[in-house]
């Protein structure tokens, strides 16, 4: 398998691509962003630090094979915190946590690690931020995804969801002069647009976030997914189901031209029709999903032929994410009693 690399960053246009009979169009950036290797560190963390088991509420990321993996190590996955034995160690997940679930932690006596994004800290910042001043918060996003329910905790009083454009119809506020969108952090850009310039067309005042809610490894998933699709037969995502990114993904390849586009957690979900006919097949992957997995998927493609991959970058990402400080501070304190232990071993 030999894969060139191109890219738009260096002003390099699309029109310089090479062509052949058969060939894979790479997508880059793809896979993990910083708030999910963050979030899988910090169980891996737990697991050397505390040891198995570490109780994990909710999946710590929405990708079945990061899971199940975790799952090996020693992790216990949750629905809620009743599940987790009191006094026991539980890590809240990348998606975040209405402010409720670190009370009921508090009241099981659980020792909670919370691996919520930093980017979903800051959409839930703005939530409280303006609830405070009393407006009505329009929050885009899907009904019932983990993120929405833990930001939506923040001020449930305030904060109403917009699921989609059509949704916009029943936005009612009490005054039109003081509301305000966010949105969960892995829509698709384009539909959260629309959405908003419909409900701008309703509430000419609405006032935007004070940064964009949707992340930037969102955005430069999607971006680079648009740029490649067009010249695909079909597109290929590497992802679970329930990743509201990685579902985006084929959406957003579909919508740009590609004539097909699959979802699949693994390369033997591939079936050999999907690649008939076709000469060019685009690659990408969610923000949970790890590269070898994509790596397999190209193995996949190259024993049927599709040897050739080029790579098209259109984003550098280098945003990296401390752990969280609680799990920090123990690391920390571990760390040096194993240093006295050390010292005291060296002079007996
Ligand atoms: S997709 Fe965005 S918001 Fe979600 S974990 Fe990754 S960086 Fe954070």
């Amino acid at each position: 398998m030999l894969i060139a690399a191109r890219g738009f960053l260096a002003g390099c246009t699309y029109h310089c691509r090479v062509t052949s009979a058969k060939r894979v169009l790479l997508a880059k950036p793809r896979g993990y962003c910083a708030g999910v290797d963050r979030a899988v560190q910090t169980v891996e963390e737990a697991l050397t630090l505390y040891g198995a088991p570490v109780y994990v509420r909710k999946q710590i990321v929405h990708n079945k094979h990061v899971v199940s993996t975790l799952e090996a190590r020693g992790a216990i996955f949750v629905e809620e915190n009743e599940e987790v034995p009191e006094g026991s160690t539980v890590v809240f997940s990348a998606h975040g946590v209405a402010p409720e679930v670190h009370e009921q932690a508090r009241a099981r006596n659980l020792k909670a690690i919370d691996a919520t994004c930093p980017l979903v800290t800051k959409v839930h910042h703005e939530a409280k931020r303006f609830a405070s001043e009393d407006y009505d918060i329009l929050l885009i996003g899907h009904e019932g995804h983990e993120e929405v329910i833990g930001t939506a905790g923040e001020a449930p009083a305030h904060i109403q969801l917009v699921d989609g454009p059509d949704d916009v119809e029943n936005v009612v506020v009490r005054d039109p002069s003081k509301v305000v969108w966010l949105s969960q952090t892995t829509l698709s850009v384009d539909e959260t647009m629309e959405t908003v310039a419909r409900l701008k067309t309703k509430l000419p005042l609405l006032q935007s976030p004070p940064s964009d809610d949707i992340c930037y490894a969102t955005s430069n998933r999607q971006h680079v997914v648009k740029e490649i699709a067009p010249d695909c037969d079909v597109v290929i995502v590497v992802g679970s189901t329930n990743s509201s990114n990685s579902v985006r993904l084929v959406e957003v390849a579909l919508g740009a031209g590609a004539r097909a586009g699959h979802l699949v957690d693994y390369a033997s979900e591939i079936q050999d029709e999907w690649l008939e006919g076709a000469s060019t097949v685009g690659v990408s992957s969610g923000a949970s999903v790890p590269d070898d997995l994509v790596m397999e998927v190209l193995a996949f493609l190259a024993e049927r032929g599709f040897g050739e991959v080029t790579e098209y970058t259109t984003a550098e990402e280098r945003l990296t994410f401390s752990l969280p400080q609680e799990l920090r501070r123990d690391m920390k304190a571990a760390a040096a009693a194993r240093e006295l232990a050390a010292a005291a071993a060296a002079r007996a």
